[in-house]
């Protein structure tokens, strides 16, 4: 057996984003560091709140890249080092932006509590670059809002019916009854357009990286936001201030 002094600390590099800070005695801090190894961690920052610190402007809410830092399970890791992988200029520079981008952080952190599932990591990640290059954030948002729903125990019956199983005819989607409704179950809904019918599907199924442009409307875009809105009011039990924020900012 090692004793103590001995034992050797190795330094690992991690990839991840600060989704959180808390500041800890007069010169250093804790943060919140997601990443695709280690889920969200804990990682405590010494005296980086120092003007001397060469990482003081890097250990904030955030900033994506890699870390350095000696990994402790189910414990404060501590942290060394930081190389920023991308600054998201973009987004920091609009406010509306910013909204979108702590929206989808306390979801994605909310989601994670409730899954721990490390893969959240990526869709978060490829999301938030979409929006730093110019895609419809609110596009992103909802592509992000359904792909949770499964991590969250609500996912989408995106097949068929929500009321009678039938696979075809399906004319509207309505988040009271949670999905899509077929003709011979419609009732009093409101008749979405169908191009909405099968983009939620898309929405559900694409892989965020390999999005390169979007050419959706005005009116399908709402409509897909509307239900997604109501789905997740109704189904998952997450209310956000963030959420409340940014649909305030939009008008909504
Ligand atoms: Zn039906």
């Amino acid at each position: 057996m090692l004793k103590k002094r001995e034992v050797k600390k190795v330094i690992t590099k991690v990839e991840g984003i600060i989704v959180n800070e808390t500041p800890y005695g007069d010169s250093s801090k804790i943060i919140q560091l997601f990443t695709r190894k280690y889920g969200i961690i804990g990682v405590m920052c010494k005296g980086v709140k120092s003007m001397k610190s060469p990482i003081r402007a890097l250990t904030i809410k955030f900033t994506y890249g890699s870390f350095y830092l000696y990994y402790k399970e189910d414990k404060l890791s501590i942290l060394k080092d930081v190389d920023v992988l991308c600054e998201f200029k973009t987004i920091k520079s609009d406010i509306l932006l910013i909204s979108y981008l702590n929206y989808i952080t306390e979801l994605t952190t909310q989601v994670y509590k409730q899954s721990n599932d490390f893969i959240l990591y990526d869709y978060y990640i490829a999301g938030i670059k979409k929006i730093e290059t110019g895609l419809n954030p609110l596009v992103i948002t909802n592509i992000l809002e359904l792909k949770y729903l499964p991590y969250l125990g609500v996912g989408l019956e995106l097949d068929a019916c929500i009321l009678c199983g039938n696979k075809t005819n399906i004319v509207t989607l309505d988040a009271d009854d949670g999905g899509f409704i077929c003709k011979n179950c419609y009732t009093q809904q409101i008749l979405v357009s169908p191009k909405t019918v099968k983009l939620v599907r898309m929405y559900y199924y694409v892989e965020i990286d390999s999005i390169s442009e979007l050419k959706i409307s005005e009116e399908v875009v709402k409509e897909i936001n509307f239900f997604i809105n109501r789905y997740y009011e109704r189904y998952t039990g997450l209310f956000l201030n963030s959420k409340k924020f940014l649909n305030k900012m939009l008008d909504l």
